[in-house]
This record gives C-alpha cells, structure tokens and sequence, in this order.
C-alpha cells in the first residue's frame, strides 16, 4: 500500500529475536525474528493450530515467552521483571469474541480503562469516548447495552474500547471470524480507517481482500515457524515458497 509506505517509521517498534514458545511438550512458536516497524500493518495468516493467536497474546505479554528477546516500544517484555500494567496501556486488543462487558452499556465499556486504570476524570472520559464512537460511526448506540447491538456494532464498540486508552499498537485477533457476512465490511472499513491515521496494527485474519488493500507486510506462520515474509504483492503474486502457495490456494 503505497499510503502505507510513505508514513511507515524506520523504527521498529516491535522487535521479536529467536523467540520461543511451548505448551507442555507442544513446541508452538520456533525461532520468531520479526520486525515491526511504527505506522506498519502487518498481517498475520496461515492454517489453524499454527501458532498465530500466541503469536500476537505475547506481544502484551498475554502468553509470556520461554526464550529469546521481544522489545515493544523499548520494553524488554522477555524480562518477568517489567511492569505489565504500563506495557498493556501501549497496547489495545481486539478478539474474535467481543468480550464486552454486558451488564455495562456502550459508553461504560468504554471509559472503563481510561477512568480506572488512566485516573481520567469520566467527565473527559466521556468526551473522548463519544468521539470514538463518532469514529467507529456509531455514536447513537453510547447508552445501549451490547446485547442491543450486531455483532458488527458490538465489534466496532470493542475496537473504541480499544482505542481509548490511547495505544501505540493495536492488536486484531480474528475480529470479523464471528460476524455475519454482511457485517464484516463496517468492521474492516474502521480498521482501514486506523491504518491509514498511521496506527501501528498487528492482524490476524483469513480476510485476503484487507490484507491486500491494506498490508505493509504479510506473515505466514505455520507449525509455529515463520514460512515466508512479504508484501501483499509478493505474497499473491510470487509466493516464494510450496507451502504459502498451497495455503492460499485454499482460501483464496
Ligand atoms: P492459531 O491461532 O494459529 O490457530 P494458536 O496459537 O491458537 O494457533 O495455537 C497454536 C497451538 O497451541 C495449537 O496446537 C493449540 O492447540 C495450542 N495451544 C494454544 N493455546 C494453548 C494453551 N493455553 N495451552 C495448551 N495448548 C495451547
Ligand atoms: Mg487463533
């Protein structure tokens, strides 16, 4: 995306070194070196089981590593010694499940963290949130409870949560995997809209349209391994290894 190019940092503001992961005996993340750059979208794809949701929970440390380096922002998140707390406010996440909470209308799920955690005054929590929801386009919905919403409105409202604790990097983990078709477009157009402001954004998703339009680079991680690094183009167009063509031939 050439948009995407021309407000890219040339700092990597996530830095990945030989990083391993296991559960158990399970060996789920080999060797991961990989640098994220400020203002990058990268999109992160292959087959179930292949690691990519531990791939993105270790960035806010929601899966902590067992060897090798991850720095976020200067943050040696490798090291059990940092403060979590100060490394997650850096980072927004957006899952596949909502995870709103419902007895909380709209606008209480979104001021949550900002008034809780940031010590925001709600008067100015409120204000901000409403712009969020402006954002997200659906500032008509703030005194709704989730139930009320789709599952698409519900998922934009998880994305203002998101965005009001005011992070460097947000993190999207399958986030239109549960919607209904029709809703999965309002979904990517906000985060479309994110990428283009210069938010830095890690995403896993099997949507090949979005990551076409709208990644600086793809991954493809399967077995735990990344398999192949590369732009959109060169992901669709001359994929440089058997296995990623094979693997698109089936989604695409
Ligand atoms: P993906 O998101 O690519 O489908 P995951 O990162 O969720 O892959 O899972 C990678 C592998 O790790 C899978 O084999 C999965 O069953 C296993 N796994 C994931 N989370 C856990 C866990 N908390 N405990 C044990 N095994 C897990
Ligand atoms: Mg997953």
């Amino acid at each position: 995306m050439d948009v995407g190019k021309a407000r890219m940092g040339t700092r990597p503001i996530i830095s990945f070194r030989q990083v391993n992961k296991w559960f158990g005996n399970l060996h789920v993340l080999r060797d991961i070196t990989l640098d994220i750059y400020e203002g990058e979208v990268v999109v992160i794809f292959g087959p179930s089981g292949g690691g990519k949701s531990t791939l993105i929970r270790t960035i806010n440390r929601l899966e902590p590593i067992d060897s090798g380096e991850l720095w976020v922002d200067g943050i040696p998140v490798h090291d059990p010694r940092i403060n979590v707390n100060r490394l997650r406010q850096e980072i927004g996440m957006v899952f596949q499940q909502f995870n709103l909470f419902p007895h909380l209308t709209v606008l209480e799920n979104i001021i949550l963290g900002p008034v809780h955690v940031k010590k925001i005054p709600r008067a100015e929590a409120e204000r901000l949130a409403m712009q969020l929801l402006e954002r997200v386009g659906i500032p008509e919905k703030a005194h709704a409870y989730p139930a009320q919403l789709s599952g698409g409105q519900q998922q934009r409202v998880a994305i203002a949560r998101g965005l009001a604790m005011r992070p460097k990097i947000m993190l999207f983990d399958e986030p239109t995997s549960a919607l209904d078709p029709e809703m999965i477009k309002e979904v990517l157009d906000v985060m479309e809209d994110l990428a283009r402001e210069g938010m830095t954004m890690v995403v896993v998703t099997h949507e090949m349209g979005f990551a076409r339009h709208v990644a600086d680079r793809m991954v493809f991680l399967e077995g735990g391994r990344i398999v192949e690094i590369g732009t959109p183009d060169e992901i669709f167009e001359n994929p440089r290894h058997e296995r990623t063509r094979v693997f698109l031939s089936q989604v695409l």
